[in-house]
């Protein structure tokens, strides 16, 4: 094949919002990438098929927690879970990263100036959002707008949200990110999952990989493992690592919905473009608008046959917590976390809240409905496994950048932080990381040179 023929500087294995924002800044500085991703990269569609098969799949996207039923779903395709996330950006825990040695401030400023980052214009916060809202604030909650990662100027009434994908282009994704890596001439291959890492004794070479049901070897000096907060530790196990994926967190949520006769809903309704942060508890409640298909799966999983076909009247909000760390990953990827009673406590606290703000809104018979969730991370920690350049700790040349490596419970959608956690990672392996270190140091020497000799001729 002729990519085995290529030298690379560096392999990325997945391309999530960590490991497409590796690829994409190492390919813009002329190094050579190689990006291997399990999933397919086909045009985005924005249709049902496209998600449930890339998405919902069972056993590969979706994921189930037998202890409490809980459904875990993932991305596996190009962009990883951003390709169906719902867009929301939320702050980064810059306090909690310090603690283990790691700043990404100017990571964060960097990325606000590269993507549409933002609060919807007014015209995109729809009816559904706009009432739980207004009910909200009525009640006293600090309900405000999120920041989201849309290209508004892109968006037109009438739009729906990209939940099963966006064809046009108003959510970003990290498939943009890999796109623009390949025109800057990484390689992108698609089906190719990632069994192991080859090893020079402790020295990482390259990676082993099955792709169409041949077996490859590629390598590299540098390795990199995106595979996302289950996928990267699945790897690590493989290569002989047990004490990977163990008391990890994947940030359960719940809904609440009731019904409301005097609202029309839009087939554009965005969600999460609203909502309150309890740091202290660890709960965020949202707007959740769902498109009819997730919205009748949800009804059915709490046996509400008689509301399937209430989508249009569905006021419903998303009740997101931080959970204990706990649980362990199988050699396969099977998930073994049960919720903790603190967890339960937690979701139960917020949907009192929710429902107060329902009914306040008018909404009448409502019901919450089963548990679900969606960032699994901390499977591999910084500090723990990983140090402050994010290399595994007593090995060379082996990276990991994806959620994996949030060291606590944090309870919050972490796209923005791993954008920024990619882009730091690009600049150490360039060199570039520290080399503004050395600048801003000889700057300091050079400034203090200058007030000496000031001195010296006063
Ligand atoms: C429905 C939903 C809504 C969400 N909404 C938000 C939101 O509003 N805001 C927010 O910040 N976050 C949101 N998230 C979470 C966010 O999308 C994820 O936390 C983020 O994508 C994780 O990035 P990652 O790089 O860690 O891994 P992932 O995005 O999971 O990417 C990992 C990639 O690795 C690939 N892979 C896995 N194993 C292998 C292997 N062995 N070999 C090769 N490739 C492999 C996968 O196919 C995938 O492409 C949402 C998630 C979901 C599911």
């Amino acid at each position: 094949m002729n990519f085995l023929n290529q030298k690379y500087d560096a392999i990325i294995v997945g391309t999530g919002p960590g490991g497409a924002s590796v690829a994409k800044d190492l390919a813009n500085k002329g190094k050579r990438v190689l990006v291997l991703e399990w999933g397919p990269g086909k045009p985005v569609t924005g249709k049902l098929w496209q998600y449930i098969k890339e998405q919902c799949w069972p056993g590969k996207g979706m994921l189930i927690v037998w202890r409490n039923l809980l459904g875990m779903v993932r991305g596996i395709t190009t962009g990883g879970s951003s390709l169906f996330y719902y867009g929301t950006c939320f702050p980064v825990p810059h306090k909690m990263l310090a603690k283990y040695g790691v700043d990404v401030t100017k990571e964060e400023a960097e990325t606000r100036k590269e993507l549409p980052i933002g609060i919807l214009k007014k015209e995109m916060l729809t009816p559904m959002a706009a009432r739980i809202m207004e009910s909200a604030k009525s009640l006293g909650y600090n309900w405000k707008q999120l920041e989201k990662f849309m290209y508004q100027d892109k968006w037109r009434p009438g739009f729906q949200f990209g939940y099963y994908g966006d064809p046009h282009g108003v959510k970003w994704s990290a498939k943009m990110y890999m796109d623009e890596a390949v025109k800057k001439g990484a390689v992108l291959l698609n089906y190719a999952r990632v069994k192991t890492v080859i090893l020079e004794g402790r020295k990482a070479t390259g990676v082993e990989f099955r792709m169409k049901g041949e077996k490859y070897k590629v390598f590299a000096p540098e390795i990199i493992l995106s595979a996302g907060g289950i996928g990267t530790p699945v790897i690590l196990r493989q290569m002989g690592l047990k004490d990977v994926g163990k008391n990890f967190f994947y940030d359960p949520l719940i809904t609440v919905c009731g019904k409301v006769k005097d609202l029309p809903k839009r087939k554009d309704e965005i969600p999460m473009t609203a909502g309150c942060l309890f740091p202290e508890e660890g709960i965020v409640m949202t707007d959740m608008a769902l498109p009819t298909a997730i919205d009748k799966v949800f009804t059915a999983q709490v046996f509400r046959i008689w509301r399937l076909f209430e989508t249009k009247k569905t006021l419903r909000i998303m009740i997101k917590v931080r959970d204990d760390l706990a649980g362990h990953l199988t050699d396969g990827g099977g998930v073994r976390k049960a919720l903790t009673d603190d967890d339960r406590v937690k979701l139960m606290k917020g949907y009192a809240m929710a429902k107060a703000i329902l009914e306040k809104a008018g909404a009448k018979g409502i019901y919450k409905t089963w548990y679900l969730a969606a960032h699994p991370g901390g499977t591999v920690k910084l500090g723990e496994h990983v140090d402050s350049d994010l290399k595994m700790k007593n090995f060379e040349n082996l990276y990991v950048c994806d959620c994996s490596v949030i060291p606590e419970p944090w309870g919050l959608p972490p796209a923005l932080t791993l954008i920024c956690l990619g882009k730091r990672l690009a600049k150490h392996l360039t060199g570039e990381k520290n080399a503004v270190i050395k600048t801003s140091v000889s700057v300091k020497k050079a400034s203090s040179k200058i007030k000496k000799k000031a001195r010296a001729r006063r």
